[in-house]
């Protein structure tokens, strides 16, 4: 049982009758040979992480040891101004909770990396109270939201070294805009389209994390991811079309990806590490001479 393509996934789905949940839980059974309970065991613990860490992104002293994150996500918590909702602030600061989480050492799910671990669980954590999802359908969602990260993970890559912060925020969005596209009844092809949708808007993103450090530009890149999502799903669950497949986007990022400089490559060389700012807080940070 091979899926190398998100089309042979839907294609799969058309002959066998099922949805893309039940084709990765298929193919997670069939490939590592697992029962449904391991494979669901794993999806428990993943949101049980995911949700934990929201938790103390937003209950607890989050402070990196740099300073660059500082109760961020209480912060935006506790604004007065909703921009679209309080939905959209809640995600904004759930996405921003896992980052400082992860900034702080803390316990996260890298769905698909730790750079970008904040995009499904304020999606997941979202989708389930503002539209009263039971908990199954979520772990349901997770299942989609890996047959996107499968058919990234062949076809491009997750590292920023290799693909930029498209390959890390822009497939974590990617993820989270099919996993909503499903949990709001979405069919495989509009699952395909949002996930078109949020790959084009992360397309040749750069990876310029500065002093090296998962924070800054990467927990607020987290937050514009959630709202990368959201935006892709409704689009395709309004029936709007990506034009170009899915799997051609994809196939796009891997592109980009090898055309881009490594100096924008997570390598401290360009866009916001080489600034004149992001140059001063990795001196103060390690205290070095530049
Ligand atoms: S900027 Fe680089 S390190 Fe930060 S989240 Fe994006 S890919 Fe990861």
């Amino acid at each position: 049982m091979e899926f190398n393509l998100l089309s042979d996934i839907v294609e799969y789905c058309r002959r066998e009758k099922k949805d893309m949940a039940q084709a990765m839980l298929e193919y997670e059974m069939r490939n590592k040979r697992l029962t449904r309970e391991q494979v669901y065991t794993g999806l428990k613990r993943t949101l049980f992480v995911m949700e934990e860490s929201v938790e103390q992104g937003l209950t607890q002293q989050v402070i990196s040891p740099s300073g660059m994150l500082n109760n961020w996500a209480k912060t935006i918590l506790q604004c007065k101004v909703d921009t679209l909702g309080p939905a959209l602030k809640k995600a904004t600061a759930r996405a921003i909770a896992v980052g400082e989480v992860n900034a702080c050492m803390g316990k996260i799910a890298a769905a698909p990396t730790a750079g970008s671990a904040g995009i499904l669980p304020a999606v997941l954590v979202t989708m389930m109270e503002e539209h009263a999802i039971p908990r199954e359908r979520i772990l349901e969602a997770l299942l989609v939201s890996s047959a996107v990260g499968l058919v990234f993970a062949k076809n491009s890559s997750f590292a920023g070294s290799e693909a930029g912060c498209m390959g890390e925020t822009g497939s974590a969005a990617a993820m989270a805009a099919g996993a909503i596209t499903y949990l709001l009844g979405g069919n495989e092809e509009q699952i395909l389209e949002s996930v078109g949708f949020a790959l084009k808007a992360s397309m040749g993103l750069v990876c310029d994390p500065v002093g090296g450090l998962v924070e800054e530009p990467c927990t607020t890149r987290n937050a514009v991811g959630v709202a990368n999502a959201f935006v892709s799903a409704q689009m395709a669950l309004a029936g709007i079309k990506s034009l170009i497949p899915a799997d051609e986007v994809i196939a796009a990022t891997k592109e980009v990806g090898d055309l881009m400089s490594p100096r924008l490559k997570e390598s401290g060389q360009g866009g916001l590490a080489n600034t004149k700012t992001g140059r001063e807080i990795q001196k103060r940070v390690f205290k070095t001479a530049e």
